[in-house]
């Protein structure tokens, strides 16, 4: 007795609507299905580990907004907070108590950001630590990974992940080659990459930005002593280091991924940037970091850098309940979540005999199909490239008629959350066997 949920006849409609004014009929690529096919659904609400579209199909979530969700959705006292917020009116344009409540919270569980300014987006943040990273060292050159995704800023859009993977873009037209020359993409998780590129331009590098763990080309965590050596090989050298935690954090921990390895190995990066969960699904993201490094930032130093609506009032709110909230308990259940799909996957692939990898940081966790990912793991983004890829589309359809909302993508990373209870996970249980007997005949 499964459930069916492959009426999308409104969902249907809505998009040719949508795609008549809208570029692609969305307002963020990988919202469009261009990878998996058929009609992406219209979503009307959402509630705790569900998802519902405009047909009335319900879905058990794994995307959360591709990462605010951490509590699930509309969680109540999160929804208060933002009514509360908004009664008192939407923006103000002038500073509220509750923009420096958010960033002691931030600050309490990542002190290395001694400093944290709040942005909207996390292309801002990461826009603006390179900036800064540009006026503390007065050079120009950037190091990024392949496959890292940092947003849509035209320096980092070399060899990036999420959307530009997924559609298969090797960058994007409309960047000049002159910004992106300023740009020097490296390998992911190759030390010897790293130190080579440092040998050579070691004197011109302001910084290298990673994501702290990365998850936008499915997730490919780093292998161990990887970021350390980052941190080594730029203050030899005199570089700043950027870890992109935009989506780890304070999703994969408390304290995010630095939370589960700079604290530990006693280090920290110069600049983080954060995003997501810190907005707890309204627009807020934030750079933070050394004191130093970030008072450059206008009106303290020379480094300009605004925001109509940075800070909003009701978003901060939104952030702040969503941080008070998620306390160890909290990122107990997501871990164990987690770990429980990642065992009930590697379960009913290998039943099925198809080749794969589970990859996890934290609780971020993804899926490669193919036997060289079954053999060596996908480490880097060439690796990524070379899995079976094509196995996803049909694994992710089947999940999605049995009413399972999986990322329609496989280059992105699987989101759960507290609220995904025994019944929700239930629910995504049972609709493996068929998706993974669909992944096998592809
Ligand atoms: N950095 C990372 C690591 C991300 O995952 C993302 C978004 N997925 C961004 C930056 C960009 O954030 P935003 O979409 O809010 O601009």
């Amino acid at each position: 007795m499964s459930v069916t949920t492959s009426n999308a006849t409104t969902s249907a409609t809505a998009f040719a609507r949508a795609q008549a004014v809208i570029p692609g009929g969305v307002n963020s690529p990988v919202r469009a299905y261009g990878n998996v096919g058929g009609t992406p659904r219209f979503l009307a609400s959402a509630r705790g580990p569900y998802v519902t579209d405009v047909d009335g199909n319900e879905y058990v979530d794994l995307v959360g907004s591709w990462g605010p969700a951490l509590l699930g959705h509309a969680h109540p006292e999160v929804v208060d907070a933002v009514r509360d917020a908004a009664g008192r009116g939407l923006s103000f344009g002038a500073p509220t108590v509750t923009e420096t409540d958010l960033v002691d919270e931030i600050r309490s569980r990542v002190p290395p950001a001694e400093k944290v300014r709040l942005v909207s987006t996390g292309t801002e943040a990461t826009m603006t630590a390179l900036r800064l990273a540009r006026a503390f060292t007065g050079r120009d050159l950037i190091v990024k990974f392949a496959g890292c995704y940092h947003g849509h800023v035209d320096a980092l859009l070399a060899s990036a992940g999420s959307g530009v993977a997924t559609l298969g873009l090797p960058d994007s037209a409309g960047v000049s080659a002159a910004v992106t020359g300023e740009t020097i993409v490296v390998p992911y998780n190759d030390v010897e990459a790293v130190e080579a590129v440092f040998t050579e331009h070691g004197a011109r590098i302001a910084a290298v930005i990673t994501e702290a763990a990365p998850a936008n080309m499915g997730v490919v965590p780093p292998l161990p002593g990887f970021n350390a050596t980052l941190r080594r090989l730029t203050l030899t050298h005199g570089a700043l280091l950027i870890q992109d935690e935009v989506l780890t954090g304070f999703r994969v921990g408390y304290s995010g991924w630095w939370g589960l390895e700079g604290l530990r190995e006693g280090w920290s990066a110069d600049l983080h940037t954060f995003g997501k969960v810190i907005g707890g699904g309204l627009p807020v993201a934030a750079v933070g970091g050394r004191r130093d490094v970030m008072n450059l930032l206008a009106p303290t130093g020379p480094v300009y850098q605004a925001g109509t609506l940075s800070g909003n009032p009701v978003a901060t709110a939104a952030g702040l309940a969503t941080l008070r909230l998620a306390d160890a308990s909290v990122y107990a259940r997501v871990d164990a979540v987690s770990a429980q799909l990642r065992g009930e996957l590697t379960a009913a692939l290998s039943a099925e005999g198809v080749p794969h990898a589970v990859q996890w940081a934290g609780n971020l966790f993804s899926t490669f199909f193919g036997a060289d990912a079954a053999a060596h793991g996908a480490r880097d983004y060439a690796a990524v490239l070379a899995t079976e890829s094509w196995r996803y589309a049909p694994f992710f359809t089947s999940l999605l008629e049995s009413g399972v909302y999986a990322p329609p993508s496989p280059f992105e990373a699987w989101f759960v959350s507290s609220a995904h209870d025994d019944d929700a996970v239930g629910r995504v249980v049972a609709a493996l066997p068929a998706a993974v007997r669909a992944a096998a005949q592809a």
